[in-house]
Parts: structure tokens; sequence; C-alpha cells
């Protein structure tokens, strides 16, 4: 079992479509996966679980002093991908907890009884570098970062290096970025070449060879509680995340680490 949070906290990223994306495209190469929401927004578990099948959220377990995700554990309509809830009010978490002495391990120790039952969890994470993001850093032993191609695509790459550097010199040492994946490029435009340059010299061969394409496809799924693997099988953009998937598990059985 591979636990990988995808984390940027930029806003608009392509985070939650990449957890989604990356997530079902490893459960569709055979590998039980789990989906983990932490973003209050919610996006990821509508996408698999209509939201009125939803009785407890991630929000109640993390909440509560014990207990785990079992319960809550939702089947989404992919035979190999499970998904841990969110809901809107999510947010209001980081100030309920903050005070709690277990207030940054509360995802690990509420995932640990579920996860042999999984080759791979994936966590959505929101836009900050508040206490949930710092909880599945915590949870997980790599990290997955999406930059957006924009004119600002670096900005705050700093921050959430720092944040990573921490979290693992504290209270994770396992963890290391799996690598980093260049999302809504356009190739034909002279700023996605040079993002994807400046990316490629930020962090090398931590780049996944893989880049997700800028796509309407991509963007309409959610609205049809679709991943594109199920809504636009054939697209470029299926093709991409499944290419993307393949290289995390290549990356996950070599151990590369930084
Ligand atoms: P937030 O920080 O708010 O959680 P996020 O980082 O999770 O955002 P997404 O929600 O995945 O980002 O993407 C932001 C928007 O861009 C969404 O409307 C999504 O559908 C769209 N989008 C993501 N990736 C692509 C792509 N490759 N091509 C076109 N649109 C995309
Ligand atoms: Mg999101």
């Amino acid at each position: 079992m591979r636990i990988v949070a995808v984390a940027n906290q930029k806003g608009g990223v392509g985070k939650t479509t990449t957890a989604v994306n990356l997530a079902s495209g490893l459960s569709l190469l055979g590998y039980r996966t789990l989906l983990v929401d932490l973003d209050p927004q919610a996006n990821a578990t509508m996408t698999f679980v209509p939201l009125e099948n939803i009785d407890q959220h991630i929000y109640d377990v993390l909440m509560s002093r014990n207990g785990t995700v079992d319960h809550i554990i939702q089947q989404s309509s992919l035979e190999k991908l499970d998904v841990v809830p969110a809901r809107i009010g999510l947010a209001k978490l980081e100030s309920q907890l903050m005070g709690e002495i277990d207030a940054y391990y509360r995802l690990k120790d509420r995932l640990h009884p579920v996860i042999d039952r999984y080759d791979f969890i994936v966590i959505d994470t929101p836009p900050a570098l508040g206490l949930l993001t710092v909880n599945a850093l915590v949870a997980s032993q790599w990290v997955l970062v999406p930059i957006q191609v924009s004119f600002y695509a670096l900005e705050g790459t700093e921050d959430l290096l720092e944040t990573i550097s921490k979290v693992k010199q504290h209270a994770n040492p396992d963890l290391s970025i799996i690598g980093v994946v260049v999302t809504m490029v356009d190739r034909r435009t002279v700023m996605s070449r040079d993002v994807l340059e400046q990316v490629h010299s930020m962090f090398g061969p931590l780049v996944f060879k893989t880049s997700i394409s800028r796509s309407v496809r991509l963007e309409e799924s959610p609205a049809y509680r679709e991943c594109i693997h199920t809504y636009a099988p054939n697209s470029t953009s299926a093709r991409e995340y499944k290419q993307l998937a393949q290289e995390v598990v290549q990356r996950v059985e070599k151990g590369i680490a930084t």
C-alpha cells in the first residue's frame, strides 16, 4: 500500500482533477485504490458518490477522538475504487482541531486500520497549507505536485517545499516528492513551453514525462459526475492520466525519493 497526497496550496491548479483521474486510472490498472477527499469543496466526492448516499464524512471521523474511516468508505461505480467522502463545512475543522495534541496525526491514525485493504491511497487536499494539508502530508509517503501552466506557475512553490520539508523533519521522515505534473498545457503556446522549461529546470528528473493538456472534456467531466476514463475513455486526457498512473506505479516500485 502506498499513500500519495496531491498537494499545492495554489487554487485551481488541477489537484482535484489529478486526484480523481489518477485514482480512477490506478483502479483501472487493477490496483485496489482509495480516494480520500480532504477538500471542503467535496468535488472529488461528488464525482463518484451521489451526495444523498453520504451520511458520515471525513469531517466526522477527524473530529472524533478515536475511530477509523472504515464505516464511511463508499464504493464508487468503478470496481476497484472506493472513496472517503468530504463535505462542505470541513473547513471549520481547522479551528476546532487546533489545540488538540494529535491535531496533525488524525488522518494518519484514522486511515491506519484500512490501509492493508488497498494498493494505493490518493488524497485530494484543499488549496492551503493548513491543518488539513498537513494531515495529508503526515499520513503519506509521497506528495504529487500539480503545477498549472500560467504566468505565475512557480509562485508559491517555495512555501510548499518548505512545508513538505518541515513535515519530513518533524513528523514524517518517510515523506518524499513522487513527482511534479504540469497541467493545462497548450502545446501551441509559448507560455506552455516556457513553463515546462522552468519547471524542468527547478525540479529536474522529478517532473513526470507525462504532462496534462488543457482539454474541454476534462473540464466538463465533473459536471457529469464522471472521471475522464469513463466520460471520454478514448480522449487524449484519458490517455495522459493513464500514463501518469503508470509513471506513479513505476516510481513507487523503484522507490525514487528526494
Ligand atoms: P482548488 O484549489 O480549488 O481545489 P484544484 O487545484 O483542485 O482547485 P481543479 O478543480 O482540479 O483544481 O481544476 C480547476 C478547474 O480547472 C476545474 O474547473 C477543472 O475542471 C479545470 N481543469 C483542470 N484540469 C484541466 C485541464 N487539463 N484542462 C482543462 N480544464 C482543466
Ligand atoms: Mg480541488
